[in-house]
């Protein structure tokens, strides 16, 4: 689902007139698409209201709802979105399927940057893990793969990715092991890894503690899972609230504050050995796309449009972004291991 993930998609994506065309040909979704959900993480069905969202990316129409578990605090999309349809909303579009490359004159600027989020992963996973030839590494929602890509041609580690769109006939993924299909579904036969990575996975999922109970028997003896997901807790949800990029409705099912997570993973059988209140992914975006979102109220980026003003913000802010990990932008990186 990710690689770049998520939210980038909307610099990614469309021009001007798909988006149009996506805000005019997609309809808004039937009561019947919804579905009621218990909280993943404790399974009480008590919620209180926490923000109605909608798709601000491209504007597709429709409402989602959030609410937060009155028994945990875990807050989730609910309704939500039933997996038969969420498809739809993973459409070209998508930036983590990396499927547009040409963005005119800006593209050595949007190729860097995708290039600088692989090379932040890796250096976030090098802190925990020596990476060599006999290392055996799995990413979840791995999208277009770039970041396992990386893995194999740089340290010779044998590279698994899984995610629910084909995308194996990228070139660079010939190195790779494809697996498309839900992820807790997969058989690995007995396989182990000594790498597991969630690059903004785990908001997307239909069932976390199963896909974190999967993970966990996966990890061989000395093996680490590396999770980075959006943090509500934060300045930018604080500043944007029902315009957050992080709630990216309808395709986020989960919305986790530092303790809901931490709370799940030791549900789950995992000992945090590392937390970060920031990601590979560029805290930046959000402070850019909420406040560009705060002014279309739902009418859709137009990436086209955007890249060049994305860019110029970024050059304006980055005084300030060079202290990122300390001011609890938008997100959160947890390393694990299996508990003992
Ligand atoms: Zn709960």
């Amino acid at each position: 689902m990710t690689n770049l993930d998520t939210s980038w998609e909307s610099v990614s994506g469309a021009d001007v007139t798909e988006a149009a065309v996506t805000r005019t040909c997609f309809a808004e979704p039937r009561p019947e698409m919804f579905e009621q959900v218990s909280c993943y993480s404790c399974g009480s069905q008590e919620t209180v209201p926490l923000v109605t969202a909608q798709e601000d990316l491209t504007g597709k129409p429709g409402n989602f709802t959030f609410v937060t578990c009155r028994n945990c605090g875990l807050a989730y999309q609910n309704p939500r979105l039933k997996l038969a349809h969420i498809g739809a909303y993973y459409d070209e579009e998508y930036i983590a399927h990396r499927r547009k490359a040409d963005w005119g004159w800006l593209t050595p600027l949007y190729r860097r940057a995708l290039e600088k989020h692989d090379r932040k992963k890796l250096d976030s996973v090098r802190d925990h893990i020596a990476l060599g030839h006999d290392k055996a590494v799995l990413d979840v929602g791995c999208g277009a793969g770039s970041f396992l890509a990386k893995i194999r041609q740089r340290y010779g580690a044998s590279a698994v990715g899984v995610d629910f769109k084909d995308l194996s006939d990228l070139p660079w993924l010939c190195d790779v092991e494809f697996r498309c299909g839900l992820f807790y579904e997969q058989d690995f036969d007995g396989r182990q890894f000594d790498l597991i990575t969630m690059w903004h996975f785990l908001e997307h999922d239909f069932d976390p503690p199963r896909t974190l109970s999967f993970a966990r028997d996966l990890l061989s003896d000395e093996g680490r899972l590396v999770i980075e997901v959006p943090r509500l807790d934060s300045l930018t949800w604080r500043l944007y609230r029902e315009r957050w990029p992080g709630l990216q409705a309808p395709q986020h099912t989960v919305l986790f504050s530092r303790s809901s997570l931490l709370d799940m993973l030791e549900r789950c059988g995992l000992e945090v050995v590392d937390y970060r209140a920031c990601g590979a992914y560029p805290a930046y975006f959000y402070l850019f796309a909420g406040a560009a979102f705060k002014l279309l109220k739902g009418r859709g980026l137009k990436p086209s449009r955007v890249l060049l003003p994305y860019f110029l913000g970024q050059l304006l802010l980055s005084p300030v972004l060079l202290f990122e990990s300390r001011l609890n932008l938008s997100m959160q990186t947890v390393v694990c291991r299996r508990k003992a």
